[in-house]
Parts: structure tokens; sequence; C-alpha cells
């Protein structure tokens, strides 16, 4: 496929998409098939030997996925992509992947709570060397890093509290020892940040949030250098976490409004972040377009948004916590994040569940942390909400 040279917007629109679909359809199809057929077994071979392009078996490849996987390549800039079932299937296989017995990974202790959990439980007993940084230090990393290590793997901004990483220092800094530079790009999302253009080689995409938009459709994304992302691909092609045709088409039909979302959620939760600043019963706001935000400036410098979520705590603890959540109207309490309708829910209960009240501790998560996912709606509708639940505390 071709490389399109446009804006964002219409790559969003048309990337994997320019080409001739069959029966003339405009839209990429749902191919539901686990095999293809061959009438020639000479060009079968060639196909399944990898000598010419084609599909042989959906655990490898499917065209609605590839069209997919082409979308992903050309919004973050990336030679190669592959997708997975789900986020973390794209996480725990590049990990897995790229990491063996004997490896150091560096990363930070913000990680997303399925992230911390390989960090913390699965890649030690596999005999990884795992090291954890304060989250923004810096200086504490690259000096981890500079001790000698096979990968370092950063989240920009942070789940939940939207913590901000200079991409491109630390890439500078990896790539001096020869490390790989993995960067989680789900908060950032490829219409505001790329940071494979900032010295990362590699971005991974929980495609189930702000991709895909909805909330219906889960999928995960890896793209970046392609030596790299054939060697995972070799790993996910026999561990078997791939993506099935349908839900990359609800994911490939999200992507097409994406910029149009995001757009949308940008401007929102900044002017909502800032309605939240000067309420009595907020105690801190977390978002990192508000420029009292310590990593504001950074953010400033690597992202063309802000994104659509943000964090408060409540003064008063958990049981305001409780008391303002169930008095909004405008929201699902519920895990997940980025989709078209507004989301919110307590890390304890949402991103960071699988860890214990020590853990989260631990990652400085407090328990009247709220997590807010704004959603496309029309922003005063979702300012009057949070006032009216705010005036019960
Ligand atoms: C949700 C999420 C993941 C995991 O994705 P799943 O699709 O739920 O497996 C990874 N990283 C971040 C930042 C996320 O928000």
């Amino acid at each position: 496929m071709s490389k399109l040279n446009y804006k964002k917007g219409t790559t969003a629109v048309w990337a994997g998409e320019t080409g001739h679909f069959p029966n003339g359809a405009t839209t990429a199809p749902i191919v539901n098939s686990v095999a293809f057929a061959y009438t020639n077994l000479d060009e079968w071979y060639e196909v399944a030997t990898g000598k010419s392009e084609g599909h042989i078996y959906s655990r490898n490849t499917n065209p609605t996925v590839q069209v997919l996987e082409e979308k992903i390549c050309q919004l973050e800039g990336a030679e190669a992509a592959i997708s997975f079932a789900t986020g973390m299937g794209a996480i725990s296989n590049t990990l897995f992947a790229l990491l063996g017995p004997g490896k150091r990974v560096v990363s930070i202790k913000d990680t997303y709570g399925g992230t911390s959990r390989l960090f913390l439980d699965f890649l030690p007993a596999y005999h990884v060397d795992v090291t954890l940084c304060e989250t923004i230090s810096h200086d504490e990393i690259e000096a981890e890093v500079a001790k000698g290590c096979d990968l370092l793997y950063l989240e920009t901004p942070t789940n939940p509290t939207l913590k901000v990483i200079d991409i491109e220092r630390l890439s500078a800094a990896a790539r001096k020892v020869g490390a790989i530079v993995v960067v989680d790009n789900t908060f950032g999302t490829p219409i505001n940040q790329n940071p494979l253009k900032l010295g990362a080689h590699l971005v991974v995409h929980s495609a189930t949030k702000f991709l895909c938009g909805h909330s219906d459709a889960m999928g995960g994304l890896l793209c970046g250098d392609k030596n790299l992302v054939k060697k995972v691909y070799g790993f996910r092609e026999i561990n078997g976490a791939s993506l099935q045709a349908d839900p990359a088409y609800l994911i490939l039909r999200g992507m097409k409004t994406l910029e149009l979302r995001i757009e949308r959620q940008n401007a929102s939760a900044l002017k909502i972040a800032r309605y939240l600043q000067t309420h009595p019963a907020i105690e801190n706001v977390y978002y990192p377009g508000l420029e009292t935000h310590p990593g504001h400036d950074i953010a400033k410098r690597q992202m063309s948004g802000f994104g659509g979520i943000m964090s408060f705590t409540l003064k008063g603890g958990y049981e305001n916590v409780k008391t303002f959540l169930q008095s909004l109207k405008l929201v699902h309490l519920a895990a997940s994040l980025g989709s078209v309708s507004t989301l919110a829910g307590p890390p304890r209960t949402t991103s960071h569940v699988e860890l214990t009240t020590e853990q989260r501790a631990l990652l400085g998560i407090p328990e009247s942390l709220v997590r807010y996912s704004v959603g496309i709606e029309n922003v005063e509708d979702l300012t009057a909400d949070l006032e009216q639940a705010l005036s019960f505390l």
C-alpha cells in the first residue's frame, strides 16, 4: 500500500482503503474466513513461505485486519504494524518476544495496571530483570538506562494521574546504550502524539479505547521498526493472540472519525479541567493541558492536544467519591475510557483493580482519585452535570 501524503484527518479516513475491494465495495469488507483457498499449488506454496503476498490462515493474516494495520502504520508514521486481540495482547507479546531470561527492562512505576502486573509478577518469573523508576524522575530513568538495558518501556500521559514523560530525551538516552524504546500511546492517540517521530522504536495501543472510540470492540496494535515488528509477529503467530475480522472492522470504522472525536475531546477536557480547578470540593486536578500541571511544558512540546482524560481528587476521601460518582447522570460508571460517551470511575475499581491497596499507594494513586474520560457530548451539559453532582458534597 502506498504511503499517503495527507494530514491526519484525511489519513484516518483513507489509509488502507485506497485500493479496490471485491465487488467495488467502498468499505473494507469483513472477511470472516479462517482459511484462504488456492487452485494452484505452486502459488499457495509461494504465499505460505512468504515469497509472495497473500493470506493463508487468519491467525496469521486476514484482509480486514490488514487494512487496520495499514491505517495505524500511516497515522503513526511507522514502517510496519501488527494487531492483537486486546491492548494487553499487544503489550505482553511485545515484551515477551523482545525480552527473555537475563535481559533487562527499565520502565516507570505508573504504567497501566495490567502492564504493571507484567513488570511486577510475570516478567520476573521469566528471569527478566525489571527496574521501575519514579515516573517523572527523568534523571533516575536516564541513570538506570545508562547502566545498560535491553528495553525502555514508557507510557505518557500515564494512567490514571496523567503524568507526562519526555519521550525525546529518554529515547536518546536509550539509543545510546542500544536499548529498544517502546511507548504506550493509548492516552496520547496518534492525533495528539507520535512517539516514533520523537525517537521511539515501537508504539503500542489499546485500540479498545480512543481508536475504536465506541466501547464496542477490543483490540491491540503495535507499530514501528519493521524488523522488531516482524520479531513480535513471529511470536504472536504461535502465541495466537490475533485480532479477528469483526472487531477489526469496528475499530476501522471508529478510526475514520478519530480526528473529529479527539479534537472535540481535547477542547472539552480542557474546559472541564479549568472548571474543576476552581471548584471548592475538588482537591487536585490532573490534566496536562493545565499550566499548573508539572508536565505541561513537556506536553506542549510533544503533544498537539492534551487528550480527553483527566483525573481529580475530591476533598473528604472515598465516601465523597461514592456520593459524587453515583450522583452523575451523564456518565457510565465503568472501566475503560476513550469512548464517545463519558466514562468515569475510581482507579481502585478500574485501571488498577489488579493491584492491592499497598501496591496502589506505592504507585501514588490516592483512594480519593476519580478518573474522568470526556466523551463527545455537549460540554455545557457535561459541566452542568458535574456541578449538580459536586453540590452533594
Ligand atoms: C486499557 C489500556 C491498556 C490495555 O488494553 P486492553 O485493550 O484493555 O487489553 C493498556 N494501556 C493503557 C494505557 C490502557 O488504557
